[in-house]
């Protein structure tokens, strides 16, 4: 309401400008046939004259009334250059910061809502070069001022940021203005002002803040390649450095766009993923799932049913599935897209030469795409025994009697939960006081049930403070760790120790100590918005940078990394990570993309949620699978999808219609709109909207049309 008062009295005050013909007395004839009056006015009353002409100058910017030059002409005239421009610049910017406040105000939040997927691009453009976009603007007199003002009360940029700019932006302008208004008696017309010298002047001046940013650029360039000699010609357009999920997919895209590029790879081809991550442990999940499905035969209708297996088949079939898909990420492969694939450890000798097997050759580009590994914490006795991480578990022979977990995050509890379904009998320690701490309490609390119906043992809020050699118990264990939970101890007997407490970055070996290549606090490489490291023809993606560790964020990165390296001359794209999704594999999933709800409150962004429960899902109900939530954040009062938590079977599966639906800015209402199969677990995501729509009914339309109804009947 105050915003419709408010639109309502600037339009009839713009009307009533015309209307009651004020813009008379803001032509160019007329004050110049008053100018003896004024001028006699001013002398008389200078106080009130300075005062009124502010005023009137304010207001007319304010509300975007034409004649700014007109007034900065008569200021030159009746004050002189240095109190009219003193006059104009202050009046000019007050009145330019009520007018981008006035826009902001009524109409910058519902434009940056409303569009703000198609606007995030140019969000970040403003909030990175605002200034500069601005001052241009400024400079340049062909963009009409009032139109700037509006504009840029629509964009994120600061306050603080415009008023400043706009002031130093419009200085020139108004000093060119006032300077020729002192002339007013000889000047014919206002567009005899600008001058092709003036002109000139001012597009040199609107160029000057790119200059100054090439020309810093290229000086800070210079600093950071200072001492290297960059060669004439390269042997390569791009190098990647590392072939796991983030390296293999930079190199194809380069590949397939005809680059020269060369993949190294020091360990084995398809990294972490393939390996002693992603694959084999989702093939392990899977043959605990089949136990843990044997075990429950009641549940399916069957009296009793009984598995006989060896440990060691159920993990040579790991090692099977990840041969299967080893073809996949393999040098034949790679050669075949037109990679040139080399073994052996690669290490940069400058920003442009790279030595593999002793052996250097330069590329004008490079991706470092080296990835993580396992953080180990200095747990006093853990480098004693032989623990387990990530990198090495897929070794185990024998199935732990007793097994240690360290850590609640993704990793530890989808081990914990298979191990302790083969029949270990497992312990997972995590320090904070609930495990899966990137997920709602709700959900991690329905993971935790789970864990316990699996036999795990859950030990949240215990540190594991050291490692105790060889005290043999009985059945219990070898080694014991110590945890320490409110002061008290808890010895936590253990034949197998897994330490899941997160990974880190890769790297630092990778370039020689001439090379300074910026690292953030904790170890993963520092790049900006394009993936570039502080040396600009050296990338990073995947692991090694973050801030996601998972496998499809790394093959996202990877497009950007390697477009930017090899087009960045004609175009560089940001990176987006706006609808990023994951998914943890325990038994139920939990997969997420967007806002949960405590990131939500965290930053006070409002929300409303509408929560489908699983268990009255037809499909789930048939498959025994009926637990679990689809849990969706929305916009109050709008089907616009903040942010959604899936609980349950297939849930990585089920979250990529919602994934998709954020990426394209599709509300509930098109997800409740399509068709989708009967039965399957995929109805949930349109129950949910349901629910949605459920919370949003158009009551007072219903009671209408009740009563046109009870008319229709009669
Ligand atoms: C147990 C586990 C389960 C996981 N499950 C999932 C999942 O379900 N979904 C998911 O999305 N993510 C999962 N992840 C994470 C996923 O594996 C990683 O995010 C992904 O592998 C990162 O890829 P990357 O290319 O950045 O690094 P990596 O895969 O680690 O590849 C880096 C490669 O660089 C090589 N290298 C390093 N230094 C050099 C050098 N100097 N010269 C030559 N080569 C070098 C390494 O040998 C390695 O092969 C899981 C991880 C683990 C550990």
């Amino acid at each position: 309401m105050k915003k419709i008062i408010l639109v309502s009295a600037i339009i009839a005050l713009i009307v009533s400008f015309f209307v009651f013909d004020l813009h008379q007395y803001l032509d160019f004839a007329y004050i110049k046939s008053k100018q003896q009056a004024i001028a006699a006015y001013y002398q008389a009353n200078p106080l009130q004259s300075i005062i009124i002409f502010f005023a009137v100058y304010v207001l007319a910017t304010s509300f975007s009334i034409p004649g700014a030059s007109i007034l900065s002409l008569l200021a030159g005239a009746i004050f002189g250059l240095f109190l009219g421009s003193f006059l104009v610049i202050f009046a000019a910017t007050i009145g330019a910061t009520i007018a981008f406040w006035l826009a902001r105000y009524l109409l910058g939040n519902t434009i940056q809502e409303r569009y703000a997927d198609k606007l995030k691009t140019i969000n970040a453009g403003v909030e990175k070069d605002g200034a500069f976009y601005l001052l241009t603007l400024r400079l340049l007199p062909i963009f009409p001022f009032f139109i700037i003002n509006v504009l840029m009360g629509l964009t994120p940029i600061r306050t603080i940021t415009y008023v400043v700019t706009s002031f130093f932006g419009m200085l020139a302008g108004t000093m060119i203005y006032v300077n020729v208004g002192t002339q007013l008696a000889n000047l014919e017309s206002v567009s005899g002002i600008l001058t092709p010298k003036i002109w000139g002047a001012f597009i040199l001046l609107a160029f000057f803040p790119w200059i100054a940013k090439f020309i810093i650029n290229s000086i800070k360039n210079r600093r950071i390649y200072a001492g290297f000699n960059k060669p004439k010609s390269f042997d390569y357009n791009l190098a990647v450095i590392g072939a796991g999920s983030a390296g293999l997919v930079s190199s194809y895209i380069a590949a397939a766009v005809k680059a020269k590029v060369v993949l190294i790879e020091k360990h084995k081809m398809g990294g972490d993923c393939l390996n002693t991550g992603c694959v084999p442990s989702k093939a392990l999940i899977r043959s605990a799932k089949f136990i843990s499905q044997v075990n429950h035969a009641e549940k399916y209708g069957f009296k009793n049913a009984k598995v006989d297996f060896d440990f060691k088949d159920v993990m040579s079939r790991v090692q099977g599935v990840i041969k299967d898909i080893e073809p996949h990420d393999s040098v034949e492969r790679y050669t075949s897209l037109g990679v040139e694939c080399m073994q052996g450890e690669a290490k940069l000798k400058n920003p442009w030469t790279v030595e593999v097997n002793s052996k250097s050759f330069t590329s004008k580009n490079i991706i470092l795409a080296t990835g993580a590994e396992p953080f180990v914490p200095p747990i006093p006795g853990l480098d004693k025994i032989n623990y387990y991480t990530s990198d090495t578990i897929w070794n185990i022979e024998e199935l732990p009697k007793n097994m240690a977990v360290l850590g609640g995050g993704p990793i530890g509890c989808e081990l914990a939960q298979c191990f302790a379904r083969l029949g270990a009998q497992v312990t997972l320690v995590e320090m904070a006081p609930r495990i899966m701490l990137m997920e709602d309490t709700e959900i991690a609390s329905m993971v935790e049930k789970s864990l316990i119906a699996d036999g795990v043992n859950l030990l949240t809020n215990h540190t594991a403070s050291e490692i105790r050699q060889g005290e043999v118990r009985q059945n219990e264990g070898i080694d014991t760790l110590v945890c320490t939970n409110d002061g008290e101890e808890k010895l936590v007997p253990f034949d197998a120790l897994l330490v899941a407490v997160g990974r880190k970055a890769r790297g630092s070996d990778v370039w020689s100590e001439n090379l300074n290549v910026e690292q953030r606090k904790n170890g993963t490489l520092e790049v900006n918005e394009f993936l570039q490291t502080n040396y600009p023809n050296i990338y990073a993606c995947g692991d090694v940078t973050g801030p996601y560790q998972l496998t499809h964020a790394a093959a996202h990165q990877a497009w950007y990394s390697s477009v930017n390296s090899l087009f960045g001359a004609f175009k560089k794209f940001r990176v987006d990570y706006s609808v990023i999704p994951w998914c943890t594999f325990t038994e139920p999933e939990v997969a997420h993309v967007g806002l949960n709800e405590q990131q939500a409150k965290d930053k006070n962004i409002e929300y409303e949620v509408s929560r489908f429960d699983i268990a009255e899902l037809d499909r789930a109900i048939a498959d025994e699978e009926a637990h679990g939530i689809v849990k969706v954040l929305t916009k109050p009062g709008k089907d616009k999808i903040l942010g959604v938590t899936i609980v349950g079977d297939h849930a990585g599966d089920l979250i990529s219609e919602y994934v998709t639906a954020m990426k394209h800015g599709l509300g509930l209402n098109k997800i409740l709109g399509t068709i989708h199969i009967y039965p399957t677990l995929a109805e949930a995501n349109k129950y949910a909207a349901g629910e949605w729509k459920r919370a949003h009914t158009p009551e007072r339309l219903l009671s209408w049309i009740e009563k046109f109804h009870t008319y229709a009947r009669k």
